[in-house]
């Protein structure tokens, strides 16, 4: 399975000469299985270039998609989809029915006079909405994927695929707190991605960030190290970076993050996610 990141961003694109080592679009991860099969997470602004690539460099016409939530920053590249305007591409959408309504109204043009030019029903490709069956787990080929709920405002899915003996989990706009947040607890996060080889967890802010951040969704250095040595993660990929923070930036909450695994005397690899970069498991 390779994972390759198309947006990193996280809240709002950021582009410009202080974001190009990590990157300025917002959430878009593509997953190839061994067996070639494309999954996408999210469709952030990154997604344009990521249907460019499909398009041009790529046989697949197949892709299959998974989407955590339905705020902007996640779905605001999907009219800039090529795919979605290609009869001979095949689209699924997998997860919760309410994200699939989202996807559709990215397209809706009932607000005001019309906040986009095409309707979501002229696209040219065959779209599959969700399956009724409930949120769980869905098979890929030979990928087992699972999901679990996030600690979110309006809530969202996390992301567990498993390839053979291969593992990789991604849960972005999630808020690890030791006290819980509607019914879920820290412990859940850590036996949903035990044993994983690369972990990709939204880690927006700084610790000293944080206090006044409580609630916003997402996570710091300190907490997200933690969950990286009690699920035994080999690989910790931070994500979702803040769209104040330019490369230098970044690299600090890096650091921050590699203090926290030192204290905690793990020699657990950690770097953030950066745009454009391939992971092989
Ligand atoms: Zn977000
Ligand atoms: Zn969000």
């Amino acid at each position: 399975m390779n994972i390759k990141f198309w947006g990193t961003r996280g809240s709002i694109a950021s582009p410009g000469p202080e974001t190009v080592v990590f990157g300025g679009n917002t959430t878009c991860v593509q997953i190839t299985t061994d067996s070639g099969l494309v999954a996408v997470i999210d469709a952030g602004t990154g997604i344009r270039n990521l249907g460019d690539f499909l398009l041009h460099r790529s046989e697949q016409k197949m892709i299959h998609f998974f989407v955590t939530h339905v705020h902007w920053d996640h779905l605001i590249g999907l009219p800039f989809f090529a795919p979605l305007f290609r009869p001979d591409y095949h689209v699924v959408f997998n997860g919760c029915r309410k994200c699939f309504e989202g996807v559709k109204r990215i397209f809706c043009s009932d607000a005001i006079d019309g906040t986009w030019p095409v309707r979501f029903q002229d696209l040219k490709a065959q779209i599959d909405p969700p399956a009724e069956a409930p949120m769980g787990s869905f098979s890929l080929g030979d990928v087992l994927v699972e999901s679990h709920g996030l600690q979110h405002p309006q809530g969202g899915l996390g992301f567990k695929f498993t390839e053979g003996k291969k593992k990789f989990a991604f849960l972005t706009d999630n808020e690890l707190t030791e006290e819980g947040w509607k019914g879920t607890c820290f412990k859940d996060f850590v036996n949903f991605c035990q044993g994983t080889d690369v972990l990709v967890h939204d880690c927006q802010y700084s610790p000293e960030e944080m206090i006044s951040r409580k609630g916003w969704g997402h996570s710091d250095t300190t907490i997200v190290a933690r969950l990286a040595v009690e699920t035994g993660a080999k690989k910790l990929i931070l994500f979702h970076h803040d769209p104040w923070r330019n490369d230098d930036g970044v690299r600090e909450i890096i650091t921050k993050c590699r203090e926290s695994l030192d204290r905690l005397n793990s020699n657990i690899f950690v770097d953030a996610a950066r745009e454009g970069i391939t992971i092989a498991l």
